[in-house]
């Protein structure tokens, strides 16, 4: 079959993109994957014990934006789960993001009431702030800030990225707010919600039309080469679209250095058991050496005997060492980004060739945020 695109890269952006470009253009598309399957790090699947789990750390959806939900909602039918966590502190669960039932938790009632007064007036009900914020905020809830900040988010924060929160973006602390409200939802999306038959299943259908092909166990730079200002695919020069969702240094042969992310540990557990917690994830920012546990029937509603948990353990990435060699987590530093440019500065010159996804655009995205993007994508560059 001749080709009118290559993707590299089944994850979000890749399926999106090859669904739309088979089903709206009806044109040809080759997809590249090197792994054994498709759905990226969005994948899962039924463990030899039943129960369904996500491959590579929890997956919850959820969106603001009606047109990607409408866009999902072609592919699969909802379970109507809204995601609740909560945080191991001193010995108590406590909702996460800390909110105004976590403040009554933690202290006294009258301290706790003066303090929730305070931060009402100050920052209204109903808002989040950003942890640094309300450090900065001083004067009488800098008390409060300050606990917050030491027992919620120092060590979580340091144990997930190795470092302190003031050396991070904002883009990453703005992620962790304070709540103001006793609403104790982890997301406040009007549009919240599991694929009734797991991630997978949606790549399935995405991906079956004719006109799409999938090369599984395949990694891209066996096949797929850059000379000059071209893509050559085993030896021949490409002459449509070549759409890269992979690792951005990977595809230049790391030439001006490796681009840094944090990696995951992580250790999948079946218990013989209904229920382990009392939420889909439990935080543990000060105890043990994992960052969080999360049980997947609260996630997906699944009733089955037993149970699976998984617990995540931060560490450093490293492509060369089996173990260590998933990209999980951007680090957005300067330096970083700085490097990303080099990289992306030789993309810009490249003949029709598009780069999209977390990789290969070296940014942190949400699910929605993914599609939001493919679809654009599609939208603005491809179709018109
Ligand atoms: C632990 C964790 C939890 C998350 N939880 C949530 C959540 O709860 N809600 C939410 O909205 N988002 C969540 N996300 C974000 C979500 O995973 C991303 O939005 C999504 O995976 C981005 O899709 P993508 O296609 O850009 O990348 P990916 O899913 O990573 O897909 C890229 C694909 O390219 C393939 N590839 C790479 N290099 C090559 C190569 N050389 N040749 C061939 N193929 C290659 C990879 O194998 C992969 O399949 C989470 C992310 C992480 C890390």
């Amino acid at each position: 079959m001749k080709y009118d695109f290559i993707i590299v890269g089944a994850g979000f952006a890749g399926c999106v993109l090859a669904e739309r470009i088979a089903n709206d253009m009806g044109k040809k598309v080759l997809v590249i994957e090197k792994r054994k399957h498709w759905g990226g790090n969005c994948y899962d699947m039924i463990d030899s014990h039943g129960i369904l789990i996500h491959n590579y750390g929890p997956h919850i959806f959820h969106t603001i934006k009606k047109n990607v939900w409408n866009y999902l909602t072609g592919f699969t039918e909802w379970y109507y789960y809204q995601h609740k966590v909560l945080g191991y502190i001193d010995g108590q669960y406590v909702p996460i993001p800390f909110n105004l039932n976590s403040l009554h938790q933690s202290f006294p009632k009258n301290t706790a009431q003066e303090l929730e007064e305070k931060l009402v007036k100050k920052f209204g009900m109903g808002n989040k702030i950003p942890i640094l914020q309300l450090k900065d905020a001083g004067g009488e809830l800098k008390f409060l800030a300050d606990y917050i900040y030491e027992k919620v988010f120092l060590n979580y924060t340091m144990k997930q990225w190795d470092c302190k929160p003031n050396e991070i973006d904002e883009s990453v602390t703005g992620r962790v707010p304070v709540h103001i409200s006793r609403d104790d939802r982890y997301f406040q999306d009007i549009y919240q919600g599991m694929p009734s038959n797991g991630y997978s299943n949606i790549f399935e259908k995405m991906l079956s039309h004719d006109n799409i092909h999938l090369l599984l166990n395949t990694n891209a730079s066996d096949i797929i080469e850059i000379r000059d200002r071209d893509v050559y695919m085993m030896g021949e020069k490409f002459g449509g679209v070549f759409i890269y969702t992979g690792p951005i240094d990977h595809l230049f042969k790391y030439k001006y250095g490796k681009l840094p992310y944090r990696s995951l540990k992580l250790d999948f557990e079946y218990l013989p058991q209904q229920q382990y917690q009392p939420v889909g994830t439990v935080n543990y920012p000060n105890d043990y050496d994992f960052t969080r546990i999360t049980e997947f029937k609260h996630l997906t509603g699944q009733k089955v005997e037993g149970t699976t948990i998984l617990k995540e353990y931060s560490q450093p990435y490293d492509p060369e060492i089996k173990g260590r060699d998933i990209p999980y987590y951007i680090i957005s530093k300067p330096e970083n980004l700085e490097l990303y440019k080099k990289y992306k500065n030789e993309v810009d010159r490249l003949n029709k060739t598009i780069l999209v996804g977390r990789l290969a655009e070296y940014k942190y995205y949400n699910m929605d945020d993914i599609i939001a993007r493919s679809l654009e994508i599609f939208e603005n560059d491809i179709e018109k």
